[in-house]
């Protein structure tokens, strides 16, 4: 039978996913001889490339997200992935070897699976919001911020997203207004001060959006706020308004499939391929491991999820290399 972008395509290990996470595990995968093959998804390099520098990847003092992803891509490649320009749409866990079916057509069979999704940015849910998404309302100040030069912006949020995305954008805004819910900021120390310090950044405590304003012709006008105790209003006036809230599991596809626990992570630390409980990538499924902000709900980092990566391929190949004997003593 000649052969069509539905035959299937066997692979031992499937990564899915070209974050930190990803291309961690297929840096190890690939000097394991597993022959990986790596799914890129829509995001290729996930979430590092859509911000500026990056200070806290050990070894590089400063570098910039998307070049530190290139870097890692190039690595990857290097020890001989194979990585694929393709989005998995969906993915059955329910027997070995698991199905990978992607946008393309392709179809992979494969007999471990690392999950490395990443996550995705949060939104606030008001319908204002979705109204004028793309037309003053943004979640990524690097990639909207250049349609604000010389206007004034709003960012939402306190974390280490929300500082960063209000000091990226005083580099184009006349002024920027961080709002937060608390009288506290969670982001880390050494950015809260370069926020602190900044001539063009104001801070408004403990409030939060209640309706995104705007017009038609016009797109975002400003924001309409409550304070978060006494429930009182008030607007303030901008052209843009970056929301900046956090980020949530990109796990849909492993829906019902895999434990996931408080919102969609999933669900880590059985006992797989000989290597303890606890610090395990292993999921619900067996020779299925989840690595990253997929699956990490607290620290969320580039070197955690790269971390993670790691320790999901040297799981996986200890799966396998079970798997195999396994096989062997049964042909006995
Ligand atoms: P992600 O980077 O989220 O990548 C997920 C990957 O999965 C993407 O490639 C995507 O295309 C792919 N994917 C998703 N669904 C599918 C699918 N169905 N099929 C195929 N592929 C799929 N951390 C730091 O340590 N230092 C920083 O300075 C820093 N700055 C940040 C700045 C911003 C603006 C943001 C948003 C985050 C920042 N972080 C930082 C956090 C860091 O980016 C994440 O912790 C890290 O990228 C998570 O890596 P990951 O590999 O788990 O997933
Ligand atoms: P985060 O740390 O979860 O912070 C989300 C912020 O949004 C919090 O301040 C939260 O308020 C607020 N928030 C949540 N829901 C809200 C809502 N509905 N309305 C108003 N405000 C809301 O998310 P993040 O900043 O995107 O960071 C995600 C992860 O990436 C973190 O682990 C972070 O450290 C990492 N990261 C690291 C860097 C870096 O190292 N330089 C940069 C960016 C991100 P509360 O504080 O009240 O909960």
């Amino acid at each position: 039978m000649p052969e069509t972008r539905a035959t299937p395509r066997p692979t031992r290990c499937l990564i899915i996913g070209s974050g930190p996470a990803g291309y961690t595990a297929a840096v190890y995968a690939a000097r394991a001889l597993l022959e990986p093959v790596l799914i890129q998804g829509i995001q290729p390099g996930g979430q590092l490339t859509i911000t500026t520098e990056v200070e806290n990847w050990p070894g590089i003092i400063e570098t910039q997200g998307p070049d530190l992803m290139v870097q890692m891509e190039a690595h990857a490649k290097a020890v001989g992935t194979q990585v694929i320009a393709d989005h998995v749409i969906s993915l059955d866990l329910s027997r070995r070897p698991f199905k990978a079916t992607c946008d393309s057509g392709a179809v992979w069979h494969a007999d471990a699976v690392i999950l490395a999704t990443g996550a995705q940015a949060r939104w606030l849910g008001l319908p204002s919001e979705e109204k004028y998404k793309g037309f003053g309302v943004s979640a990524c100040a690097t990639c909207d911020g250049f349609f604000f030069r010389g206007k004034e912006v709003i960012v939402i949020g306190g974390g280490n997203t929300a500082v960063e995305e209000a000091i990226y954008l005083t580099n184009l805004a006349t002024k920027v207004t961080l709002v937060h819910r608390r009288d506290a900021l969670r982001a880390d120390k050494i950015l809260q001060q370069r926020l602190f310090n900044n001539p063009k950044v104001e801070i408004v405590w403990d409030h939060l959006p209640d309706e995104i304003l705007g017009t038609p012709a016009d797109g975002v006008t400003g924001v309409r706020l409550k304070h978060a105790k006494t429930g009182e209003p008030r607007e303030i006036a901008a052209s843009g308004v970056f929301i900046a809230i956090g980020h949530t599991p990109a796990s849909e596809l492993v829906k019902d499939q895999l434990e996931t626990h408080m919102g969609g992570y999933v669900v880590t630390g059985g006992i797989s391929g000989g290597i303890s409980g606890g610090f395990s990538t292993a999921t619900s499924v067996p020779g299925v491991f989840a690595a990253g902000d997929v699956t990490d709900h607290v620290y969320r980092q580039a070197v955690t999820s790269a971390g993670m990566g790691c320790m999901a391929a040297l799981e996986a190949e200890k799966f396998l290399t079970e798997q195999a004997d396994a096989a062997a003593r049964a042909a006995e």
